[in-house]
């Protein structure tokens, strides 16, 4: 961090009901002088079992938000998202951090979305307890790779999100497996029904978009949509979606695909 190896990049959010791009998620990258880039699946689960993932993570957070700052006064109306461990969500310290955080960077506290594996949030009481504390100040809390973790159906009833993220695993199937869509359609139904947002991740091609389209997917990322990209290619990104938008909204895969590529 000292040395200036981590920077951020920006994943967009499509939302269908806006049928606009209206939130990014922030994505670590650290390039190593000696060994290049590493992936953070490959440096993010050795940092989390040590104190250091407070720090990695207050850094994303004012990194994502001064970020956010600069967006708003070039004209762009973005939300957030940044990724948070189990081990962030155990300090008594966290909700101080974000809070102090929103205020330093200006930011309204329903700009932020705070991402954790369902299975991170699942780890306790306590847990609980702090993302109902996160939500009630106003900042939203998604459920990241949802569905392949411990999460049974009783869960669903009262879990402290707002989003669930879909894992890419229950989404890339879709096209060739009848069953693997008759489960997503299913999970799709009864988290709309229990009045959660849901977003389908790992969408690769369009094919599955226009499937989810029709399954009544909320919001949804993936690479036939946009990669992670640097955060002056959000602005250009966006921009030419905004002007691309209205000749081709009635054929929402071909006007996106023609964006992303
Ligand atoms: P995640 O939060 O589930 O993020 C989604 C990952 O899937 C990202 O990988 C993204 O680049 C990738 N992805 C997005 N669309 C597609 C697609 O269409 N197909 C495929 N195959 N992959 C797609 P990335 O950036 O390598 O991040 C991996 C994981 O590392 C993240 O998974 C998250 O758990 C963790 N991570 C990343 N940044 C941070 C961070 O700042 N803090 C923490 N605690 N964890 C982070
Ligand atoms: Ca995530
Ligand atoms: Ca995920």
């Amino acid at each position: 961090m000292a040395a200036g190896e981590f920077h951020l990049v920006y994943q967009p959010k499509f939302h269908v009901d806006a049928f606009a791009y209206e939130s990014v998620e922030a994505l670590l990258r650290w390039t190593h002088p000696v060994h290049g880039a590493i992936p953070p699946g490959e440096f993010i689960p050795l940092v989390e079992n040590t104190t250091l993932i407070h720090l990695i993570t207050e850094w994303v957070l004012h990194t994502a938000l001064a970020q956010l700052a600069e967006w708003q006064t070039q004209g762009l109306d973005l939300a957030i998202a940044i990724n948070v461990s189990a081990r962030n969500l155990e300090h008594p310290d966290f909700l101080k951090v974000i809070r102090n955080a929103c205020s330093l960077h200006s930011i309204r506290l329903n700009l932020l979305q705070i991402e954790c594996t369902e299975n991170a949030a699942l780890t306790g009481q306590a847990t609980l307890q702090t993302l109902q504390e996160i939500r009630s100040m106003g900042v939203r809390v998604s459920l990241d790779d949802f569905g392949i973790g411990y999460c049974n159906l009783a869960c669903l009833h009262s879990l402290p999100a707002e989003l669930l993220k879909l894992d890419r695993s229950l989404v890339a199937p879709i096209v060739s497996d009848m069953r693997a869509r008759a489960l997503l359609q299913s999970i799709i139904t009864l988290g709309r029904a229990m009045g959660y947002r849901l977003l389908a991740e790992g969408v690769e091609d369009a094919q599955v978009f226009d499937l989810l389209f029709s399954m009544g997917c909320d919001e949804m990322q993936g690479y036939y949509l946009c990669r992670p990209i640097p955060a002056d290619a959000v602005v250009a990104f966006t921009q030419k979606w905004v002007n691309a938008g209205d000749e081709n909204f009635s054929v929402p895969c071909v006007a996106i695909s023609e964006i992303a590529l």
